[in-house]
């Protein structure tokens, strides 16, 4: 099943931060959750999150929201 998302039109009232963990090494890192820009680990470079209209995408396990 797949989630549709419509850009624009669902408002966000305000972005969080995530605690990612790094699939490859382990590593959690805080994950801004409307970064512009790719997220990368700071320990192997492993990309965390990478931008989608505005929201991050996040590519690794999410741990912990902190809102
Ligand atoms: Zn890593």
């Amino acid at each position: 099943m797949s989630r549709v998302e419509i850009e624009g039109m669902i408002p966000q009232p305000r972005s969080r931060f995530l605690l990612v963990s790094c699939l490859s090494c382990g590593n959690k890192q805080v994950v801004f959750d409307s970064a512009k820009t790719v997220v990368r680990c700071a320990v192997c470079r492993e990309v965390l999150a990478v931008p989608r209209g505005g929201k991050s995408k996040v590519l690794g396990k999410v741990v912990a929201v902190l809102t």
